[in-house]
C-alpha cells in the first residue's frame, strides 16, 4: 500500500527514490528473506548458491552499500532525508537484509572519516569497499562480547570507567603493529561472511571500558578465526557469528581511534546506528500495519469483514498512529543528527526505542487480529513479529539505551 507522504516538499527525484527502493524491496528482498527464514540450518543462508549472495550483489551493484560513504569517494551522496526514505523501504522489505547491508559499510564509513594516515585507509579500505560489488568485500561491526553486551554501550554510567571492568578484546602496541587478542560474541551481524570488521576493543585497562579503541581489521590476517552461524528467532536472513583474535598483528594505520577520543567516537557510532535503526523499523512497523489492514478486509466473522467491526477499526487506527509517529520522529532525528556534529545521541536513542517498540507492538497486535492464522508459518506476519522482537535488543537493549539517554538528559539540565 502506498502511504501519503506528509512532506509536501519531496522532489520528483526523492519520490522516484522511494518508488524504486520499494520495488526492489518488494520484488527481491522480501521474497528472498522469506525463503531464507525457512532454512532450518542458519549455515545454509551462506551456502554457495544461496539467494543471500544474489541479493547482496544486486544491492551493491545498485550502490546501496554506499549510502553513508561520502560522494567524493563514490558514495550515493544521499541527503539525511533521502537516507531515511531509503532505510524505511529496505526495512519494509526485510529487516535482516537492512541490517546486513547497513553494517556492511561500517569499516569503510569510519575509515572515510579517519583523520590520521587517511590516505592509506582510503586506498586499502574505502575505495575497494565502494568498487568491489561482487561480495568480495563485506563489512561488519564487532563490539558485543560474551561478557560485555550492554556494558559496552553505557557511556556516562558509573561503571563505564571502572578499571575492574574491561573489554575482552585487547590491543597492545608492539613497534609498528597492534597485537589483538580476545573474542567478540555470536551477535556480530555479518560476522561469518565479513572480510573486514570495524572492531571496538580495549587499549587502556586502567580507564575501564572507556579506555577503548576502534580499528578496521582485515579478517584474513593470521590469527583471526570465526565461529558457527548463530541460530536465532528473528531476522534469520541475517548471518551472525563470533570472531576470535589470537595474537593478530594489525598494521598501525588501521587503528582509527584511541582512548583519548574513544567515548566521543562510541557516542557518535551509537547516534548513527540508532538513528538508522529508527528508519529501518519504521519500515517494519508499516509492513506489519499493512498486513493487518489487508487481512481485516478479507476475513469475515460475525457475518461481516473484520474491518467492519468497530473494535478492529480502533486497533487499525492505533497502528496507523504509531507508524506515522515513528516516521515523524525518525526522520526528524536523522535529519538533525546527520547534519550536526557532534550528534545529540539521546534523540537517536529516542528514535530507535520508539520505532522498534512501535514495530513490535503493531506486529503483536496484527498477529492477534489474524487469530490462529497469525501464529501459522504460512503468514508473513508471524515472521514480522519475530523480526521486530529481536530489534528490542539489537543495537543496545531498549532499557539500557533509555538509561544512557536519561543520564544525558539529567546532566544536560544540571
Ligand atoms: C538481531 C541482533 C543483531 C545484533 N547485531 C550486532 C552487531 O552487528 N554487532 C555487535 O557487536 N552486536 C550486535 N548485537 C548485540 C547487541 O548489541 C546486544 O545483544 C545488546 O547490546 C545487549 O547485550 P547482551 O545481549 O549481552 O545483553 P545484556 O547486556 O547481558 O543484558 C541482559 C538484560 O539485562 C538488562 N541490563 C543490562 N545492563 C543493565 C543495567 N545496567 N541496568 C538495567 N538493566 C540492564 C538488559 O536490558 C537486558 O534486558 C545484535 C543483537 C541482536 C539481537
Amino acid at each position: 500500500m502506498e502511504y501519503l507522504d506528509l512532506n509536501m516538499e519531496l522532489t520528483d527525484e526523492q519520490l522516484d527514490l522511494k518508488k524504486s527502493v520499494n520495488k526492489f524491496a518488494r520484488e527481491v528482498l522480501r521474497p528472498a528473506a522469506m525463503e531464507l527464514d525457512k532454512l532450518a540450518n542458519p549455515e545454509d543462508v551462506l551456502k554457495k548458491d544461496s539467494v543471500y549472495w544474489d541479493c547482496m550483489r544486486q544491492m551493491k551493484e545498485l550502490g546501496y552499500h554506499t549510502v553513508y560513504i561520502p560522494d567524493n569517494y563514490g558514495g550515493l551522496g544521499l541527503s539525511p532525508l533521502e537516507a531515511h526514505i531509503f532505510w524505511e523501504e529496505i526495512g519494509w522489505g526485510s529487516s535482516g537484509f537492512a541490517v546486513s547491508i547497513g553494517v556492511d559499510c561500517f569499516p569503510a564509513f569510519f575509515a572515510s572519516m579517519a583523520p590520521d594516515d587517511g590516505d592509506k585507509v582510503i586506498e586499502e579500505v574505502v575505495k575497494p569497499f565502494v568498487e568491489k560489488v561482487d561480495n568480495s568485500f563485506i563489512g561488519c561491526w564487532a563490539i558485543t562480547e560474551p561478557n560485555h553486551g550492554s556494558d559496552q554501550l553505557t557511556i556516562g554510567l558509573p561503571w563505564f570507567k571502572d578499571p575492574k571492568i574491561t573489554g575482552q578484546v585487547s590491543a597492545r602496541l608492539d613497534g609498528d603493529v597492534w597485537v589483538l587478542n580476545g573474542q567478540k560474541s555470536s551477535w556480530v551481524s555479518n560476522g561469518p561472511q565479513a572480510t573486514h570488521a570495524l572492531l571496538f576493543l580495549n587499549i587502556e585497562k586502567s580507564m575501564g571500558l572507556a579506555g577503548g579503541g576502534v580499528a578496521v581489521v582485515p579478517l584474513d590476517l593470521p590469527g583471526v578465526s570465526k565461529g558457527k552461524c548463530l541460530d536465532k528467532m528473528g531476522q534469520r536472513e541475517l548471518p551472525q557469528g563470533e570472531i576470535y583474535f589470537d595474537h593478530v598483528r594489525l598494521p598501525k594505520h588501521f587503528m582509527l581511534t584511541q582512548p583519548d577520543t574513544y567515548e566521543a567516537m562510541l557516542d557518535a557510532t551509537l547516534a548513527i546506528a540508532n538513528a538508522t535503526m529508527g528508519a529501518m523499523f519504521t519500515g517494519v512497523a508499516r509492513a506489519a500495519f499493512e498486513e493487518a489492514l489487508d487481512y481485516s478486509k478479507v476475513r469475515v466473522q460475525g457475518g461481516k469483514l473484520l474491518c467492519e467491526h468497530q473494535l478492529v477499526q480502533k486497533k487499525l487506527f492505533d497502528m496507523f498512529q504509531k507508524v506515522e509517529t515513528a516516521r515523524a520522529i525518525s526522520r526528524a532525528v536523522m535529519n538533525y543528527n546527520f547534519t550536526n556534529f557532534p550528534p545529540v545521541t539521546r534523540y537517536s536513542i529516542l528514535s530507535k526505542v520508539y520505532c522498534t517498540n512501535a514495530a513490535f507492538e503493531i506486529a503483536n497486535e496484527a498477529v492477534q487480529l489474524f487469530g490462529g492464522y497469525g501464529v501459522s508459518k504460512e503468514y508473513y506476519i508471524e515472521k514480522l513479529l519475530r523480526d521486530a522482537r529481536a530489534s528490542l535488543i539489537e543495537d543496545g537493549s531498549n532499557e539500557v539505551l533509555a538509561l544512557t539517554a536519561a543520564r544525558a538528559l539529567i546532566e544536560e539540565s544540571e
